[in-house]
C-alpha cells in the first residue's frame, strides 16, 4: 500500500529504476495564477495505448476519490488533461497541436488547468514546458497519486512536475472508474524489463511489477457484478507476470473460475515468456479466449538480435507450431517492424516469408521511427532509406491483407459465438461484436441485446470483418 501523504513537486531526472540522474532543471517558470476551487471538473483525453485508457480510469478513481468530478463534455471542464502516448513522433506532435488549441481557451477562460499526464510527459519531462509554457502539470505514469495535490499545487502559478518513476507503485489500492459497457481492461502489471533497442516503454514506465492474484480475482468479481462480460487483462509484457507465487498460467486458470465470467482476453504478451503453463490455461479453460496477439517484430534472427528481443525466428516458428498442435482454432496477431536499423533486403524478405509462411490472421505493422531516448537512437543507426521502408512496409500490408482476407473467406457457412457489442457504425439495425478468436462481425440485430453471445452464421467476410445471421 502506499503512503498517500502530500509529496513534494518532482523536477528530478531519473532513469527506470528510479534512481536520481540529474539535478532540478532549470526551468524558467511563469506564473498566471489559477483560481483554487475544489470539487473541480475534470476532463481526462487518451491518447495511445488500451493501457493509457486502464490509466485514464485510474486517474479518474483518483480524483473522483479526493471529491473531484470526471466529465464527458470538455465544454463543462475547468481541469482538462491529457494522457498521452511517446511510442512514435507523429503521437507527440499531435498531443503538442492539441495543446496549442486548448490554450486558446485557456487564454480566453484564464482558470483553465491543462495537463500533460502519461508517456509523453515521463519522455519529455521540462522539456514539455518549454514547448508548452501554458501546461500547468507534467506527470508520468507513476506520479498519478499526486493529481489531487497538483491541482491545489498549480493554484499558485507554479507549473507541477511528478516525474518520478517508482518500482512500488501498482495503484493496488486505487478503484478505476470505468466507462459502463461489456468489455473491462484490468491492469495485471506495470513497466517493463524486456529493453527492447527501438522501444520507448521501459524509459517511461520503469520496471515490471505485477499485482497480487487475490486482489485481481476479487477486481474481476466486482466487474462482473458490475455487468462486464469480458475482462481484458493488460501488461506491457503480460505473460512476464508473476506475483512472487503465481505466474501467468496460474493467473488465467484462477481469473477464469470467478463466478460468472464469460470472456477473458490479454494483451500483449512476449513470445520469449509463452510458457507451458499458459499454453495449458489457454487451451483449457473454456473462458479464456481462443486468440493470441504475439508480437514478432521481426522475421530476421539477426534484426531480432539487434532488437534485444531475446528469441529468434526459428524458436517464434516453433512457438506458433506448438500453439497450433495445442490449440488449432487459435487466432494468431502480430506486430511487425520494417526498416529496422541495418535491415537488409535479404533480412527484409525473411520477415516477409516467415509472415507468409505463419499466415497470421491480422497484424498491426509499421515502418521503423527512430525515437530519442530508445537504446536504437543510442547505439545503431536509422540507414534504411525513407521511401525503402515505404515500399517494405506496402509490400507486408498487401501480404497480410490478402492472407486476412482468405482466412476470414473460409469461415463463410461456419457458426461462431459473438458477444454483441453494440450497434454497427454503418447500420444502426445491425450489431456488432466480436467472437472468441476477436473476429469483428455484423449480423441483423433480431432480438438479441448488448452483452448477449449469440451464434452467428457467417454469409460473407472481408480482410477486417465477418457478416452473417443470429441463428438459433
Ligand atoms: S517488451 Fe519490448 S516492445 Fe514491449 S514494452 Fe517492453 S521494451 Fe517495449
Amino acid at each position: 500500500m502506499k503512503n498517500k501523504s502530500p509529496l513534494p513537486i518532482y523536477t528530478s531526472q531519473s532513469d527506470p529504476d528510479g534512481k536520481l540522474l540529474a539535478q532540478p532543471s532549470d526551468i524558467s517558470i511563469r506564473k498566471h495564477k489559477v483560481n483554487t476551487q475544489f470539487a473541480r471538473n475534470v476532463y481526462i483525453e487518451t491518447y495511445g495505448c488500451q493501457m493509457n485508457v486502464s490509466d485514464s480510469e485510474l486517474m479518474a478513481g483518483i480524483l473522483t476519490q479526493a471529491g473531484h468530478h470526471t466529465v464527458a463534455n470538455i465544454d463543462e471542464a475547468d481541469v482538462i488533461l491529457l494522457n498521452t502516448c511517446a511510442i512514435r513522433e507523429n503521437a507527440e506532435t499531435k498531443v503538442i497541436n492539441r495543446l496549442e488549441h486548448l490554450n486558446h481557451r485557456k487564454r480566453r477562460e484564464g482558470n483553465l488547468i491543462i495537463g500533460v499526464c502519461g508517456c509523453m510527459a515521463q519522455h519529455l519531462r521540462d522539456k514539455l514546458l518549454e514547448a508548452a509554457p501554458y501546461v500547468d502539470l507534467v506527470m508520468g505514469p507513476d506520479a498519478y497519486r499526486n493529481l489531487p495535490m497538483a491541482l491545489n499545487a498549480v493554484a499558485s502559478g507554479d507549473p507541477f512536475l511528478g516525474l518520478q518513476l517508482d518500482k512500488s507503485e501498482d495503484y493496488a489500492d486505487i478503484a478505476p472508474i470505468r466507462k459502463e459497457g461489456i468489455r473491462a481492461w484490468l491492469t495485471i502489471q506495470r513497466g517493463c524489463d524486456k529493453m527492447c533497442t527501438f522501444c520507448i516503454v521501459p524509459f517511461v514506465r520503469g520496471r515490471e511489477r505485477s499485482l497480487p492474484l487475490k486482489l485481481l480475482t476479487d477486481d474481476v468479481q466486482r466487474l462482473v457484478d458490475e455487468g462486464f462480460k469480458e475482462i481484458v487483462l493488460l501488461g506491457q509484457t503480460v505473460n512476464s507476470y508473476h506475483d512472487g507465487d503465481n505466474d501467468f498460467g496460474e493467473l488465467l486458470w484462477r481469473i477464469a473460475e470467478v463466478d460468472g465470467v464469460e470472456r477473458v482476453r490479454f494483451t500483449s504478451p512476449h513470445p520469449a515468456d509463452a510458457t507451458d503453463s499458459m499454453i495449458d490455461a489457454m487451451e483449457n479453460c473454456p473462458q479464456v479466449c481462443k486468440q493470441l496477439h504475439l508480437p514478432l517484430q521481426s522475421g530476421s534472427t539477426q534484426v531480432l538480435q539487434r532488437m534485444r528481443r531475446t528469441y529468434t525466428a526459428e524458436q517464434y516458428r516453433d512457438l506458433v507450431s506448438k500453439i497450433r498442435d495445442r490449440i488449432p482454432q487459435i487466432a494468431i496477431s502480430t506486430d511487425v517492424i520494417v526498416g529496422f536499423c541495418e535491415e537488409t533486403e535479404k533480412d527484409f524478405k525473411q520477415t516477409y516469408n516467415l509472415m507468409e509462411e505463419i499466415r497470421f490472421d491480422s497484424a498491426f505493422m509499421f515502418k521503423y521511427s527512430d525515437r530519442d531516448g530508445t537504446l536504437a537512437n543510442k547505439m545503431l543507426p536509422d540507414d534504411v532509406p525513407e521511401e525503402e521502408k515505404a515500399r517494405r512496409l506496402n509490400e507486408i500490408i498487401s501480404l497480410q491483407e490478402k492472407i486476412s482476407g482468405e482466412i476470414n473467406q473460409s469461415k463463410i457457412g461456419t457458426t461462431v459465438p459473438v458477444l454483441v457489442e453494440g450497434d454497427s457504425r454503418r447500420d444502426s439495425d445491425q450489431y456488432h461484436g466480436k467472437t472468441d478468436t476477436f473476429k469483428t462481425t455484423v449480423f441483423p440485430k433480431d432480438n438479441a441485446q448488448v452483452g448477449d453471445i449469440v451464434n452467428v452464421k457467417i454469409q460473407s467476410a472481408t480482410a477486417h470483418t465477418l457478416i452473417g445471421d443470429i441463428v438459433t
